[in-house]
């Protein structure tokens, strides 16, 4: 399997932030987010086996974490290295995912016990498969990474998609941290616009920043 990185760190977003996780950073991503923090350079690329990850990850459980965070990049690309991998680890695997793979998400759904899901604007057929696929189960939110000048139709279509399938569901607006081409943050006003908005259809909404850029921690 691909994979850029293995640490310790605290949960920096969404409703389990602060929790102690280990972080499985797989390679590779299917989509290209503008404000993207972890894009793919090949040389840090590792490839390594199931049993390698195990071998780098089972000193930090020392550390008493919460779960392992799968994240990436998009972890469901790499779904058969997982079905090998998941199996092996004796505390919860929590996904980190971007929400446009359904037809991936299905073949290892049963092995993670926690789902952040992004909703990511032009992927809306993906997002509502997803979700249904998710459907009735626990430990899952929704995140989306509110952007400076969002268009306001583009608002009105996520918040009627993430109703459609989600509604019950905690929505979480990560205000973008400028990273890339992105030179600058959603403004207060801003935030409160897309809080209003999705409010009118949402019945649990926050707005959670990334706090381990705060923490200056991974
Ligand atoms: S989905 Fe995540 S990893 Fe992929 S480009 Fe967007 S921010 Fe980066």
């Amino acid at each position: 399997m691909y994979i850029k990185d293995i640490f310790f760190s605290y949960q920096g977003e969404g409703p389990w932030v602060g929790y102690p996780q280990i972080f499985l950073r797989l390679y590779g991503c299917n989509i290209h987010c503008a404000y993207c923090d972890e894009p793919d350079f090949a040389h840090q690329r590792e490839t390594v086996t199931p049993e390698q990850v195990m071998a780098r990850l089972s000193p930090l459980l020392e550390k008493k974490p919460h779960s392992i965070s799968v994240t990436g990049g998009e972890p469901l690309l790499q779904v058969d290295a997982l079905k090998e991998l998941i199996p092996l680890f004796p505390i919860p695997a929590y996904l980190e995912t971007n929400g446009t793979l359904p037809r991936h998400l299905e073949s290892v759904v049963d092995l993670f016990t926690y789902f952040s899901v992004d909703y990511k604007p032009g992927f809306d057929r993906e997002f509502m498969e997803f979700m249904s696929i998710l459907a009735n189960r626990p430990n899952v939110y929704v995140k989306w990474v509110l952007t400076p000048d969002f268009p306001i139709m583009d608002l009105k279509k996520l918040v009627k998609t993430v109703e459609a399938v989600a509604k019950n569901l905690p929505f979480v607006i990560q205000p973008v941290t400028p990273f890339g081409t992105i030179k600058r943050g959603a403004s207060v006003a801003e935030i409160d616009r897309a809080f209003q908005f999705a409010k009118q259809c949402l019945p649990d909404v926050r707005v959670i920043p990334q706090t381990h850029k705060y923490m200056g921690v991974k």
